[in-house]
């Protein structure tokens, strides 16, 4: 059942539709369905989810044993046994004839919360990319779905393609000399290093030119990690609205046939970053 829904879910991320294959995901069920500070965009994992709801029962069998339906088998597996287990920690508070208390771990008044039981099945995850401050950018949700596959070097890009074996155009469409990757179209292509460099001069050195060889996590987590922490939503913007607008002109070149320059792709970085600072009050327009 679960199965079949999340086949579902996941033909509607990647392809808006029921119908997508295996090769139209570009990034791990497993890891879209992590919570957005670990490095996921939130997808409620269902599993999880129904196991945080089981231990409810687990957990008031315990606290409220004179309920109706205490006592009576319930459908628990072995791991929510073992989730329970770790989830309390049993006390007896005096050596007297009353009943042992039970406090959950995970929420400070010690009480259960399928919303603490289910983020305690996440324990251990790692995030590397700072995703915090990816989703606090000062930029659209679309900016920022690019940018989360960006950083993970998960765009559908020629390498990617091919390895799909799927026909296409190995060749960077922004200088056509070399493979096209995403850290090399977004990052290190002359062309993107020419837009960087003029997105850097016109935002008086918010960002720098990415250096040679970075990955696109290090050129990500690098470029924020100077900054303030004031400045960081602002600066995580501009490098999306410009790595966005590169792959804007990419697609442009591939799909229409019609090329830019760099001070073009600026001119529609600022333009773009202006129609949301009018909606929304930023980011700031240098
Ligand atoms: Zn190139």
């Amino acid at each position: 059942m679960i199965k079949q829904i999340d086949k579902l879910r996941r033909g509607f991320l990647w392809k808006g539709t029921d119908q997508a294959n295996g090769g139209s995901y570009l990034v791990q069920w497993k890891k879209v369905q992590r919570p957005k500070k670990l490095g996921g965009l939130g997808v409620l994992d269902l599993e999880r989810f129904s196991r945080a709801l089981r231990l409810r029962w687990l957990w008031f069998e315990w606290k409220e044993a004179d309920w109706p339906w205490v006592g009576r088998a319930l459908p628990i597996t072995e791991a929510d046994w073992q989730l329970f287990r770790v989830s309390m920690t049993v006390t007896n508070v005096q050596l007297t004839t009353e009943d042992d208390q039970i406090t959950w771990r995970w929420t400070s008044d010690g009480n259960y919360t399928a919303k603490s039981a289910y983020v305690a099945q996440f324990k251990g995850s790692y995030c590397s990319f700072g995703p915090t401050a990816l989703w606090r950018a000062h930029a659209e949700g679309k900016h920022k779905f690019f940018t989360w596959l960006l950083v993970q070097e998960k765009l559908l890009t020629a390498d990617k393609i091919q390895a799909r074996n799927w026909q296409c155009n190995p060749s960077c469409a922004l200088c056509n000399a070399e493979q096209e990757t995403a850290v090399h179209l977004c990052l290190h292509s002359p062309f993107a290093m020419q837009v960087c460099q003029l997105v850097r001069v016109w935002s008086r050195g918010s960002i720098s030119v990415p250096s040679q060889g970075a990955s696109v996590e290090e050129w990500w987590c690098d470029t924020l990690a100077v900054q303030p922490k004031q400045e960081r939503r602002q600066a995580a913007a501009l490098l999306m609205y410009t790595a966005w607008n590169l792959w804007k002109e990419r697609n442009q070149r591939i799909f229409e046939g019609k090329a830019e320059e760099p001070w073009f792709v600026l001119q529609l970085i600022k333009e773009e970053m202006l129609l949301r600072f009018r909606a929304c009050g930023a980011p700031v327009v240098p």
